[in-house]
């Protein structure tokens, strides 16, 4: 998640060209939301109006303290501008020149003013000497900018104003505090109305009400602690179907299950370099002495990563070539601190379970490991539905080689060359991002979009060619050398607690069959002894074959015990009633389905299993 004073940075002139057609449409609707503003209250000060992810913002001074009421005043100007349909002119000024229009009010602004465009006067002693100074123009409104833009006012087909935020100039809180107006914007109206319909549904799919509803799991800040989800029942089935998913699927693909300790000394981060390069995101140290004369205290650390474990299980024996590869899996439990402020939902807590697993390797097994693991995310995307991928590739930055990245600069180029090949071979939707990777190897986010078009970054594919060498990591070759091996790290379900959110939002909770936290209810129409025996043989086979079911024996009326089903969201309803049990059949529903007939007893319960075992969609 990009914070708001990275928003600050001040863009290059490479991203400026990079900007999509819709960034572009977003910025010049942030001109023209200034243009409005000015026309209500001349004397505002505007300071920088990038895109932004969704739409844009514009940070202003104003003694005026604008709130949503302001909106619709604001909104009926900028409409004028967009029926006007201005062009965006541009002309490209020298420094003194300016200087000169910032020093009288001019920019940022639809005339001269008493005071100068003070904080443009800040944005121009940012431009460096050398790159060229331009101005916008659409109407009178004139604005320092690098652009691009649309080419008229008019091309903004819809746009409406959204919230309001307050933010430091340049992001540096030592700097006034501006209003931060935001907006977005689309090509046309349709596009915006299904943007706001997107976000209404996000809504009533928040994870974090469906997740109480249903009872899947709580935080529990005063007695366990913030951002330290515990699962509840319902939610722990999920969490174990999505292992034993994770289990089946990494077994048959050759990786063996090992288990290690939440914690370790803190020699172990030493080594690995998470002290001090990761510290702030860990738990304090926890200080133990091993007895009571005991000169100084050890200290332990609860880790915020799998991998050095791994590491460790990988030294524990002496490793020949015919050992590689050697895929470590082990769904881990790490802790990290994040400030209490950052912490939502199932989103951002302080103890996530990881599907993670190491793969040690050699650099010429590198490409058909890294390709197995694209092929199990893929197999993984049909299983759950995701229609929508994108695997962001980052790359180091040489300039930054020693500092941000491992100095080994062939090494870097080697590996990034071996997941380019691996990704273009394999025809995988792919972007590249420099910049962005780890410390220690390239790195691949993978995001997803849920089925109403939410985007969610839920896993992390990297390749570590440095910390194996740290920790002396080596297996023998054919020749009798010891060398080290490459290692793969990979979770593609992510996180419980992250997985499970997005599944929330993804599904609306109406989980398919294999996932639903209660998978089947009988339900007894009367309350004839024999029935009632029939019914309970019914829920004790399925349950003899794992299936989540129970029965609803209670006396009331039918009608009232589907209700309670359908508002639990049972998957399936087998309702049995006299009729049925002479016929040794069943009547089926569907949550959110109705009615699906009935059907012979030992038809149904194959059905059952059957759905589970191949993980239907629905
Ligand atoms: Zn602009
Ligand atoms: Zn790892």
């Amino acid at each position: 998640m990009q914070s708001e004073n990275n928003q600050a940075e001040r863009k290059t002139l490479d991203d400026r060209n990079r900007m999509t057609e819709l960034e572009r449409l977003r910025h010049s609707c942030a001109h023209v939301m200034a243009t409005a503003i000015l026309r209500l209250w001349p004397d505002a000060q505007f300071a920088s109006g990038p895109p932004v992810e969704n739409g844009f913002y514009y940070d202003v001074e104003l003694s005026h303290r604008i709130s949503p009421e302001d909106f619709p005043k604001i909104e009926e100007e900028m409409k004028k501008e967009i029926k006007a349909n201005h062009p965006f002119e541009k002309r490209v000024v020298d420094r003194s020149q300016a200087l000169q229009d910032a020093n009288s009010g001019r920019l940022g602004a639809l005339s001269e003013r008493p005071v100068p465009s003070r904080y443009k006067l800040g944005n121009l002693a940012d431009i460096p000497e050398g790159e060229p100074i331009s101005y916008y123009q659409n109407g009178d409104f004139i604005d320092l900018c690098a652009g691009p833009h649309v080419m008229r006012t008019g091309n903004i087909g819809a746009f409406k104003l959204t919230s309001v935020a307050s933010a430091y100039y340049k992001g540096d809180e030592k700097n006034p505090q501006l209003q931060r107006i935001y907006g977005t914007a689309f090509k046309n109206k349709t596009e915006l109305d299904a943007y706001f319909k997107m976000i209404e549904e996000a809504k009533r799919r928040d994870h974090r009400k469906i997740g109480a509803e249903m009872g899947l799991y709580v935080i529990d800040p005063e007695y366990v602690g913030p951002g330290l989800p515990l699962w509840l029942p319902k939610g722990g089935a999920i969490v174990e179907e999505l292992e034993k998913l994770a289990k089946e699927t990494e077994f048959a693909a050759g990786y063996v299950r090992v288990k290690s300790p939440h914690l370790a000394r803190e020699k172990m981060y030493l080594t690995s370099g998470h002290i001090p390069l990761y510290q702030e995101s860990m738990f304090p140290a926890l200080e133990l002495k091993e007895s009571q004369d005991a000169q100084s205290a050890e200290r332990y650390y609860l880790r915020a990563m799998n991998c050095p474990h791994h590491h460790r299980i990988f030294a524990a024996e002496p490793r020949s070539y015919r050992d590689l590869p050697l895929r470590l899996a082990e769904y881990g439990t790490c802790y990290r601190y994040e400030q209490s402020g950052e912490l939502f939902g199932l989103m951002r807590v302080r103890c996530l379970n990881m599907n993670d697993a190491h793969i040690y390797c050699t650099a010429e097994q590198f490409a058909q490991e890294f390709n197995a693991v694209n092929d199990m995310y893929l197999k993984y995307f049909k299983i759950f539905g995701i229609e929508k991928y994108v695997m962001r590739f980052s790359t180091h930055d040489p300039a930054k080689l020693g500092q941000k990245f491992v100095n080994e600069p062939e090494l870097w180029l080697k590996t990034e060359d071996m997941v380019r090949d691996v990704l273009k071979n394999s025809n995988i939707n792919y972007i590249e991002v420099p910049n962005e990777a780890a410390f220690y190897g390239p790195k691949i986010d993978v995001q997803v979009w849920s089925v109403i078009g939410r985007e969610f970054t839920l896993a992390t594919n990297q390749v570590d060619f440095a910390v194996p060498a740290k920790f002396g990591l080596v297996y023998r070759d054919r020749d009798n050398v010891e060398k080290t091996p490459l290692c793969i790290h990979r979770a593609p379900l992510g996180t419980h607690e992250r997985f499970i959110g997005f599944l929330i939002e993804h599904y609306a909770g109406n989980f398919p069959l294999w996932l639903a936290p209660e998978q089947v209810r009988v339900l007894t129409i009367g309350e004839d002894a024999a029935l009632m025996k029939y019914a309970e043989d019914l829920v004790r086979e399925l349950r003899g074959h794992m299936v989540r079911a129970q029965g609803d024996y209670d006396s009331d009326k039918i009608n009232g015990k589907v209700q309670r089903a359908e508002q639990a969201k049972v998957h399936t309803m087998l309702v049995v009633g006299p009729r049925d049990m002479q016929a040794n059949a069943v009547s089926i529903r569907v949550h959110g389905k109705g009615s699906q007939g009935t059907r012979p007893r030992d038809e149904a319960v194959a059905d059952i299993l059957a759905a589970v075992k191949e993980r239907r969609h629905s």
